[in-house]
């Protein structure tokens, strides 16, 4: 549901083109009234197509972290698979199995101790995954809480202020009291001693990114874990972690192989991604993973009947689109683990070309320089008073660049940045064009003699900049 509450656009009413409508057709139909009668479909699909020329190019928003490509054998898969229902396993039995293999071979990648018995299942996206990691994290507490005869009123869940909006739905929905460890510094992201200093005996887990939205850093999994190791040993708390990999989940592996982030570490009881991120599949699938049974209780699976065996399920949706689950076993089985490992390599490479060339501009300093999640984040030297990072962003627009600009949470709400996300198709031809449009468009800033924008119009995509708005 998308809560809209005035027409954005023009006049009630649309007019078609006499040149597509067909004879005897109406010429004018309205917008938010279902009309009287059919049109030729033909009609209605050009006014669609006309319609939706207007949206941005999906190949020069740099802000999404969402496919926007995909080979056209993916396409055809899909299209031949628009009709299939996730959920209708007994009808989809071969559908079902794809989703099965896809989640085996995602415990590999990860590590899980036993990937042929691992607990996991395809959702709508990561948020849809955070909700059922998040609830595995709340039951399992509640349950060791009950059985040691404490009060369970209380729950909390320990992360960064920097997390992705999901996490305080989470929180809001399931009725749990987020904790954010602010930012200080030059520190964008949790870390080890602020996650231990908010937990305590109500903490239902603590939540660790690979890697943040805000600037594509991954958070230190490891040091986080062993921390709680520690706090664990010297008190008696036995606090979960739940990776975040929504990005980093499929890029990590693969470019990163020795980094320790996954279930390699026995404190991580469950991992998200999502298939329509790094994954390569057009929106929306995710993933989720639990390490062993233990970590995901069993009041939340239902079993349904399934050709007479039976079938655990996992969801909060009923119905949802097979071909996305579909469209990831196809890039799966297409790439392999060296084919990923060149998709990934090639976005890093070309972010950190990227994000050196934007340092070499003068302006600008890097927060992030794309060696971690493909993705870079920048602000402008202290010494540049004349325009600002929104001035830039704008800029940029003109030429029909999407590069967001944002100030970041507490305690850096001080700090503007600008942010570059690589993914499969932003080559280098493209990051060129972006940094000649870049380089043409500073002379014209720097000319200004005082910001053009303010920070409220700054386009905030980011929960935590509400969060502090409100
Ligand atoms: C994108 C993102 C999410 C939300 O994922 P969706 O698949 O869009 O629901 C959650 N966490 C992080 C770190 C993300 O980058």
């Amino acid at each position: 549901m998308t809560v809209h509450t005035q027409t954005a656009q023009g006049s009630g009413s649309l007019a078609v083109n006499p040149m597509f409508a067909r004879a005897g057709e109406a010429t004018s139909v309205p917008k938010h009234r279902l009309p009287d009668a059919p049109m030729d479909p033909s009609t209605a699909y050009q006014i669609v197509h006309d319609h939706l020329m207007l949206d941005g190019n999906a190949r020069l928003n740099l802000a999404t972290f969402v496919t926007t490509w995909m080979e056209p054998q993916a396409d055809l898969l899909m299209a031949e698979c628009f009709d299939k229902n996730m959920i209708d396993k007994d009808e989809y039995p071969q559908t079902a199995e794809l989703e099965t293999r896809c989640v085996n071979m995602l415990a590999g990648l990860w590590h899980a101790p036993d990937s042929e018995q691992a607990l996991g299942c395809s959702t709508i996206g990561s948020s849809e995954a955070a909700m059922f990691a998040g609830l595995a994290l709340k039951r399992r507490w509640q349950r060791r809480r009950r059985s040691s005869g404490a009060d369970t009123a209380r729950p909390n869940l320990v992360m960064g202020i920097n997390v992705q909006v999901c996490w305080d739905k989470f929180c809001n929905y399931f009725e749990v009291e987020p904790r954010f460890a602010p930012m200080a510094g030059e520190r964008f992201h949790l870390d080890a001693e602020q996650a231990v200093r908010l937990c305590d005996e109500n903490t239902i887990g603590v939540v660790a990114i690979l890697g943040s939205t805000f600037d594509g850093s991954y958070e230190p999994v490891r040091e986080i874990a062993a921390a709680l190791d520690d706090l664990q040993a010297r008190t008696g708390l036995d606090v979960p972690v739940h990776v975040d990999g929504a990005s980093g989940g499929m890029v990590a592996p693969f470019v990163d192989p020795d980094l320790e982030w996954d279930f390699r570490v026995p404190r991580v009881a469950s991992i998200n991604t999502s298939g329509h991120k790094y994954g390569l599949v057009y929106p929306g699938v995710g993933w989720v993973l639990w390490r062993d049974a233990d970590a995901l209780p069993e009041e939340l699976i239902f079993r349904v009947n399934y050709l007479g065996g039976e079938m655990a399920t996992l969801a909060l949706n009923f119905s949802r689109p097979g071909s996305q689950v579909i469209a990831q076993y196809y890039t799966f089985l297409r790439l392999g683990h060296e084919g990923f490992r060149q998709v990934q390599q090639e976005c890093r490479d070309v972010a950190m070309y990227t994000a050196g060339r934007v340092a070499e501009l003068g302006p600008f300093r890097l927060l992030t320089r794309g060696d971690e999640l493909p993705v870079f984040a920048f602000a402008l030297n202290d010494d540049v008073t004349n325009f600002n990072v929104f001035d830039v962003s704008a800029g940029l627009r003109e030429r029909g660049w999407q590069v967001p600009a944002y100030t970041f949470p507490a305690d850096r709400q001080d700090l503007a940045a600008m942010r570059v996300v690589v993914r499969n198709g932003t080559g280098r031809e493209i990051a060129d064009l972006l940094l000649d449009d870049l380089d043409h468009l500073l002379p014209r800033l720097a000319r200004q003699t005082t910001p053009a924008r303010g920070v409220e119009a700054a386009s905030f995509d980011h929960a935590s900049a509400h969060r502090h708005k409100s």
